[in-house]
């Protein structure tokens, strides 16, 4: 990881405080998605790890990670596929439920969403529990496919989620951390 990347990614990004909910610092990508010079510097720096990992196909999470993995699998010429929350994909899907800090949520991928055996990236804009990308690696599990490794522009390490996907045997990338 490089000190200068995440410090150019962090001075763009847009904190909103006490979003959703007062004592949040809600960390909006919108403001990367919105400069096409840190859109690029951001999809060359996840396509360099997916060099390094060998990875064969790109899988995101709704809504924001479709933004950063489109891009991703478009610039590799890789496969994308979609990690969406129950009841959006029409056809047959394998599910994982997994709880959030208020409840609990359920997300699902097609069952034909890669073959088995191949290596998948994860993406998402954030990790903060680690619970969404944890659940999304199950499922590429379930079908039989490798999680190569998960990336996301944003960590916030004093949640746990990076480390609890790391003692799942995931190799962690984040482009930026943020306490
Ligand atoms: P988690 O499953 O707890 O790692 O939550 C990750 C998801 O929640 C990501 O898809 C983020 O978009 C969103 N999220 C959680 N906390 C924040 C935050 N402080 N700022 C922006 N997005 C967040």
């Amino acid at each position: 990881e490089s000190n200068h990347l995440a410090d150019y990614l962090k001075q763009r990004i847009r904190t909103v405080p006490d979003w959703p909910i007062a004592g949040v610092n809600f960390r909006d990508v919108t403001t990367l998605f919105n400069d096409p010079e840190a859109f690029r510097v951001m999809i060359e720096a996840f396509s360099l790890d997916c060099t390094r990992l060998a990875v064969d196909v790109i899988a995101a999470i709704d809504a924001r990670g479709f933004i950063i993995g489109g891009a991703l699998a478009y610039q590799l010429h890789k496969p994308f596929a979609l990690v969406r929350k129950k009841g959006k994909l029409p056809y047959r899907t394998v599910s994982e439920d997994y709880t959030l800090e208020y409840g609990s949520a359920t997300i699902e991928i097609n069952e034909d969403a890669c073959a088995a055996g191949q290596r998948v990236l994860l993406v998402d804009d954030l990790i903060a529990t680690g619970g969404t990308l944890l659940a999304a690696a199950k499922l590429f599990q379930k079908i039989g496919a490798e999680v190569a490794g998960v990336a996301a522009i944003i960590d916030l390490p004093e949640l746990g989620g990076s480390a609890k996907l790391r003692d799942a045997k995931l190799p962690v990338h984040a482009l930026c951390a943020f306490s």
